[in-house]
């Protein structure tokens, strides 16, 4: 690995990575690659301590108790939290919003302390929400419309501090009746979309990986798959 390699987190696969959320990092290293870039995933296991020093950082979904292990971990090893206040650029599905924010209730009630880098707290609502979910991006330097799949029971509020990231024209998205879908705070951006995220949204993709590299914009990469995907997911 050479000194501009750049290094993408794929934290606690071994507890979060429902529905393929780990396709998150291999997206990000293979458009890093296309564009003549070294790049390496380097994963973080819950045998491991979280390091500070990465370029971008993706956390997947999980079931509760999976959630928790991931929560205390962590808390235990704040190198996310450290990468995410120096501008590293933090990707979060799903149960990770949840993670992330400063306490989610589990299905059973219980509350649980998060970690308290995203301004948001989660309780889980009457309906799980399943389902194809569309949206309109409300962050400056998305224009296309986001496709995911949904799948959870919690329902997201978001604090002062945090912005939707997108607002809902099919499915549920944060569930909370404000319309919104993820969540945007400082350098973390979170999404109930499953797919993974980032094969269905190749601009939210390359939205990342330009504040991961610092530049203001990446050329465009031309993969007619990628278009087709696009089109048929939003036409499902
Ligand atoms: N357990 C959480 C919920 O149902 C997250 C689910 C998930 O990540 N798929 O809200």
């Amino acid at each position: 690995m050479s000194e501009s390699t750049v290094r993408i987190g794929l934290v606690l696969p071994d507890v979060m990575g429902t529905y393929g959320d780990g396709g998150n990092a291999l997206v990000l290293r293979q458009r890093l690659r296309m564009r003549g870039h070294d790049a390496e995933i380097v994963e973080i296991t819950l045998s491991d301590a979280v390091p500070d020093s990465l370029d971008i950082y993706t956390l997947g979904g999980a079931e509760d108790s999976a959630q928790r292990l991931a929560t205390r971990h962590l808390q235990r090893y704040p190198g996310l939290q450290q990468a995410a206040a120096k501008g590293a650029p933090v990707l979060a599905i799903c149960a990770a919003i949840q993670v992330l924010g400063h306490w989610y209730e589990t299905s059973s009630g219980e509350r649980v302390d998060g970690v308290g880098l995203i301004d948001v707290t989660t309780t889980p609502q009457k309906l799980r929400a399943i389902g194809e979910v569309t949206t309109t991006p409300l962050l400056p330097g998305l224009t296309a419309p986001l496709t995911g799949f949904e799948n959870h029971r919690g329902g997201t509020t978001l604090g002062s501090d945090a912005t939707g990231l997108a607002r809902v024209t099919r499915g549920v998205g944060n569930g909370v009746g404000d319309g919104m879908e993820g969540v945007v705070h400082g350098a973390a951006l979170g999404t109930y979309m499953h797919g993974p995220v980032l094969a269905r949204n190749p601009e939210l993709a390359d939205l990342l990986l330009s504040r991961a590299l610092g530049v203001s914009e990446l050329a465009p990469l031309e993969l007619p798959e990628v278009e087709q995907l696009r089109r048929e997911r939003l036409r499902a």
